[in-house]
């Protein structure tokens, strides 16, 4: 047996009255939500759906995430989770890239109307045979005329899940939005598994853990460093149905929460957030909470160092992509943890950096990095050109640019596609940002190259600042000026708000360049 299903049912089998899951004022224990994914996974093969069929899932943080994810596995099936974001015409592209045969929807809210949109875009697929809608109550029966969670949920549960060999897939990813049209990473049930148990044996983790999740889980990043990995070990999942700092840090005392993960925005918030908890809540945190981790973006050295000071805990960063499933490297407990540096590769995984032509680069050189192991994707789906762009004999191209140094510690540089080149000299955005957020007056700092007539690209500040404080672009460039060679230091200045964010809470830089594309020299 090799499906990813197994670990649900194996912790329900060992413990089958340990929490699973909280939300809200409900606690759904090991052996419910095992019973109820047995039956929507029963329910969906009576309704003709075979072993490696494609099922596209669209749902917030709710206990319903997890019973439908593990019912789709139950199946046999390869589960699509989507971002819960997406408009009608998006949803549509998915659901013919992926050739769903059944989609099950959130009925949604009166924000968020994902039911609708998600009902317009399966009416636009003929492909896509069946459309479930998941609502907030389970046992509502219909919904808009459209059968729902209810009637696959009265099925009699399965005993184990459908068999599965190793390579075979078990979920397909669609990467971020921030590297164009999004194409479907196929993860197996052995990338993610090992990538859950390695989760499980680096972090220490066990039946004792609480998660905090405060990402969405159809991103990599929480299914895997949560959902999959709490599973495994049969540790509690505290569901958040959207970030905000205060319930985070409420949530945290409250659950005496002990692993906790996040995007570096989240622990800027946080950290803004600090003086929100009472004395007694902010002991509780202190004393609960063991562990927490920062992925999905670079983590600024500031804020770091902040949240350990505020919440007396160790951060540790990892890196990873949705291609990698996701973890492929780890700054872990019992090494010397090294601020700024993404640490060393995962057992299991090898790196390297390379060149444009894809030789191998010593230490202290930046190159791209290349990742191969039982964590890299099978491919693209149905898109082998994309695939042969990024896979060669095992090895996967992230286009992250990386260094390694003598000790075999990674760091990253950039994103490739963020460089900004600025007259022939490369300017790695992040670099800059680190210098703009040590200023005391900086709560965000987002890089980007504008077009320019004489250097092509010239470098722009973007930034939010802490509340009630100004700053000029004069005193901002001076400032950047004083840490960084010539070339380097940001040209124009603008402050925001807010920055474009993706779901996951990174900013989008994509969308950020739109933002500013009239932009004027201050
Ligand atoms: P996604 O596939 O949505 O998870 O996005 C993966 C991308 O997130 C990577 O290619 C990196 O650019 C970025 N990323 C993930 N972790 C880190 C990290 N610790 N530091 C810098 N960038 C990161």
């Amino acid at each position: 047996m090799s499906n990813l299903a197994d670990f649900l049912y194996r912790s329900a089998a060992v413990y089958p009255d340990k929490t699973a899951i909280v939300f809200g004022d409900v606690r759904i224990s090991y052996q419910e939500l095992k019973s109820a994914s047995a039956s929507i996974g029963k329910g969906l093969q009576q309704q003709g759906i075979k072993p490696g069929d494609r099922v596209v899932m669209s749902c917030p943080n709710l206990p319903q995430f997890l019973m439908v994810y593990y019912g789709i596995l139950s199946a046999g099936a390869v589960v699509v989770p989507l971002n819960i974001l997406l408009k009608p015409k998006e949803i549509a592209y998915h659901l013919s890239d992926s050739q769903a045969v059944a989609f099950l929807c959130f009925e949604g809210t009166s924000e968020l109307p994902l039911g609708q949109f998600g009902l317009e875009a399966f009416n636009q697929v003929n492909s896509c045979q069946h459309f479930f809608a998941i609502t907030s109550s389970l046992q509502t029966d219909s919904w808009q005329d459209q059968p729902t969670l209810a009637m696959l949920l009265s099925n009699t549960p399965m005993d184990d899940p459908e068999d599965r060999s190793a390579d075979d897939t078990a979920a397909i990813l669609y990467t971020s939005g921030t590297t164009g049209k999004p194409k479907g990473a196929e993860l197996t049930h052995h990338n993610l598994a090992m990538n859950a148990l390695i989760c499980s044996a680096l972090l220490a983790t066990d039946v004792n853990d609480t998660h905090l999740v405060a990402m969405p889980l159809f991103h990599t990043f929480a299914q895997t460093a949560h959902m999959l990995h709490a599973v495994t070990s049969a540790s509690t999942l505290v569901l958040m149905v959207r970030f905000d700092a205060e319930t985070t840090l409420q949530l945290l005392a409250r659950e005496e929460v002990s692993f906790f993960s996040g995007v570096p925005t989240m622990y800027i918030a946080l950290n803004a957030a600090v003086d929100s908890v009472g004395e007694s809540d902010r002991q509780t945190i202190t004393d609960r909470l063991r562990l927490c981790i920062s992925g999905g973006g670079p983590m600024p050295l500031e804020v770091l160092r902040a949240f350990e000071a505020n919440f007396k805990v160790t951060v540790l960063e990892g890196y990873g992509l949705s291609e990698t499933s996701p973890v492929a490297c780890f700054n872990t407990t019992d090494q010397e943890r090294i601020p700024g540096s993404i640490g060393r590769p995962i057992p299991g995984v090898s790196l390297k950096i390379v060149d444009v032509d894809g030789n191998s680069l010593p230490p202290d050189r930046d190159g791209e990095l290349a990742i191969r192991g039982h964590n890299v994707m099978k491919g693209y789906f149905n898109k082998p050109e994309q695939t042969a762009e990024v896979l060669n004999n095992g090895w996967f191209l992230t286009g992250d640019i990386a260094r390694c140094d003598e000790a075999g510690n990674y760091y990253i540089v950039d994103r490739k596609k963020d460089l900004i080149i600025r007259g022939g000299f490369n300017v790695y955005p992040r670099e800059v940002e680190e210098v703009l957020l040590a200023h005391p007056d900086i709560m965000q700092a987002a890089v980007i190259g504008v077009p320019d007539d004489y250097y092509v690209e010239e470098i722009m500040a973007c930034l939010i600042l802490h509340e009630g404080r100004e700053l000029s672009p004069e005193l901002v460039k001076t400032w950047a000026r004083q840490q960084l060679g010539d070339y380097k230091y940001p040209r124009y200045v603008r402050v925001f708000e807010a920055f474009p964010l993706s779901a996951t809470g990174k900013v989008l830089k994509r969308e950020l360049r739109e933002w500013v594309k009239v932009a004027s020299k201050e």
